[in-house]
């Protein structure tokens, strides 16, 4: 994702999450898509009464500024990630060959489903695997989410149970044909 203003790129949400980014901003009645990066937010917009940001008094409007569209929803889920910190650590990232080859073919990349997983949205796991991993996430143990490509080969990614020493040690991105 680009930074709406000056054109930087992050290389995922999490890099965005992490580097506070901003995912909109409003001029008038109208809601502008960002992201907007930290640097650019000091420099341009400026939060109003309601705690959002509207572009400052005599600052030109980016020409990669686009409104959204299609109602609040789409807003809302880009906003719930960017602001939304991780839910737990990851430890080391490691992908099999086979899951490579299929997100390559895909055209995705591990942080696409990798920002997914670490932000408790599981995927097509099951209900009761749902709730297993929400109570994971309390209780330390194995964390796993289900994700399609969209070549339709199915991609798992699994995150070990906290350890002795109180982490994740490794989550693992491999086709669920090879589990
Ligand atoms: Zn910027």
């Amino acid at each position: 994702m680009k930074c709406a203003f000056c054109g930087k790129e992050a290389a995922s949400i999490l890099e965005a999450i992490h580097l506070d980014w901003y995912p909109d901003f409003w001029v008038g009645q109208t809601n502008y898509q960002g992201p907007v990066c930290a640097e650019c937010q000091e420099e341009h917009l400026s939060e109003d009464e309601s705690g959002e940001y509207v572009l400052k008094e005599g600052h030109a409007l980016p020409p990669a500024a686009t409104p959204w569209v299609g109602g609040g929803g789409q807003l809302c889920e880009v906003k719930a990630r960017l602001v939304m910190p991780p839910k737990f650590s990851l430890g080391q990232v490691v992908a099999t060959p086979a899951a490579l080859q299929a997100l390559e073919e895909s055209g995705q990349t591990p942080e696409f489903f990798l920002d997914q997983h670490v932000q408790g949205n599981w995927g097509q796991v099951d209900a009761s695997d749902w709730r297993a991993n929400d109570q994971a996430l309390v209780d330390g143990s194995r964390l796993l989410s289900a994700y399609t490509t969209l070549r339709g080969v199915k991609i798992w990614i699994i995150t070990e149970a906290v350890g002795d020493d109180g982490r994740r040690a490794a989550t693992t991105l491999l086709r669920a044909d090879e589990y």
